[in-house]
């Protein structure tokens, strides 16, 4: 094994099950390890490379902002918040953002910010507030956001969690209704669950959910750090509902796959519940990062990798249709968020992505049946024609091994 595995093994603590490949550069849609070998990423660091790894003009633009103005703290303005927020909140339609670094701080954001909400706008009683959730999310890791998760592994040894959390079933626009009362601050959801396994909700559910949130005084938020800003096919995959959340989690390619960038985003009613002190963050809306988020935004308008996403998801998605197995279960999402199951009696997921990676594709499996597919959203025909090669090869190969033994 390399000792580079060793060393990282050695001292990294073990929250991770790294596939055993050790990446030096990376460049579009490739990585290269310390051999020199090639990969075609499939997985964009889920979802925050959308861009593309190293993408000329945010190097560019990191190389000259870096030499100007880094890090100062919200505790002064600077010329780079502004136009950062101006954009994303035009773009999506939102009146104000807060900046934080993760997605986790983001969302936390979210739920002090609906709380918040719940007992100054709506009339909650005090601690009385409670937040829908859905079974099967993900929405980070801090103990507040594991203590919506019905993941127990997530929560195993954790606990005591924070009270307030109302969970429901996933597409089940029922379950919501029911599970909405006079307490209740906001829901929770992601247009599409993307840790989940690739979870896409029925026809329909976003907009029953949103008119049901309207219909309550409910806020709908929604979490699109993963399936925002193009993977879906669309800038936000709450577009493909016609949805307009009251409030928008951003993160992942926020940063254009350099930093970590994200934020929360609502209208001003929501957002108007935080005064001077009642929220923050270091780094939050840094200069080098809302220089970066900035041009992260343009690339993807003016590249249009949102249609991009749409045009190649379709196409992947139909190429994969093609492949002729019994170890595919099903193929699911949107644009290039595409999820494989495989059928956990015939073979892991975890295995196909192992013989992929030796073939030169990299992917990560979830949820254990689950092959994710999210390539940078860049990534051309040919490129999908060589990836769709190799998944349907090592399925054949995966399949003759079984029918031998
Ligand atoms: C990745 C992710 C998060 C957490 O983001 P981090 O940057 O890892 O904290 C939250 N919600 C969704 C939907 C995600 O995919």
């Amino acid at each position: 094994m390399s000792e580079r595995i060793q060393l990282e093994a050695r001292y990294c603590a073990q929250n991770y099950h790294p596939l055993p490949v050790v990446l030096t550069r990376a460049e579009g849609v490739y990585v290269w390890d310390e051999n020199g070998k090639k990969y075609l990423d499939m997985m964009s660091a889920y979802s925050a490379v959308s861009h593309g790894h190293g993408h000329e003009r945010l190097v560019r633009l990191v190389r000259d902002q870096v030499g100007r103005l880094n890090i100062v703290s919200r505790a002064f303005y600077t010329d780079k918040l502004g136009p950062f927020l101006e954009k994303v909140c035009t773009l999506t339609g939102q009146d104000m953002a807060l900046p934080m670094n993760t997605g986790a701080e983001a969302v936390e954001t979210a739920i002090k910010a609906a709380r918040k909400w719940a007992y100054t706008v709506k009339g909650v009683d005090h601690d009385q507030a409670e937040i829908i959730a859905c079974k099967g999310n993900f929405h980070g890791r801090t103990t507040t956001i594991v203590a919506m998760s019905d993941e127990p592994q997530y929560k195993e040894g954790f606990g005591p969690f924070p009270p307030g959390f109302v969970l429901v079933e996933y597409g089940n626009i029922d379950a919501l209704a029911d599970a909405i009362n006079e307490n209740t601050a906001a829901f929770l959801v992601e247009p599409i669950q993307g840790e989940g396994g690739i979870i896409v909700p029925p026809e329909g559910y976003l907009k029953a959910a949103e008119r049901l949130c309207r219909d309550n005084n409910v806020l709908l938020i929604a979490d699109e750090i993963q399936t925002g800003l193009g993977r879906t096919g669309r800038l936000l995959a709450c577009e493909h509902d016609d949805v307009q959340p009251d409030g928008l989690i951003l993160g992942k390619a926020l940063g254009g796959g350099i930093l970590p960038v994200s934020m929360f985003l609502a209208k001003s009613e929501v957002m108007g519940v935080f005064g001077p002190g009642d929220h923050g963050s270091t780094f939050g809306g840094n200069p080098l990062a809302a220089a970066v988020g900035l041009e992260a935004l343009n690339i993807l308008v003016e590249e249009q990798l949102a249609e991009r996403s749409a045009e190649m998801g379709d196409y992947l998605m139909n190429r994969l249709g093609d492949i002729d197995t019994p170890l595919i279960g099903d193929i699911r999402g949107k644009g290039l968020f595409i999820g494989i199951e495989i059928d956990p009696g015939l073979a892991t997921a975890r295995e196909v992505c192992e013989r992929l990676m030796e073939r030169g594709l990299l992917s990560k499996e979830t949820h254990e049946t689950v092959v994710r597919l999210a390539p940078p959203l860049i990534i051309n025909r040919e490129q999908i024609d060589w990836a769709v090669t190799q998944i349907r090869e090592v399925l054949a190969e995966i399949d003759e091994v079984r029918l031998a033994s």
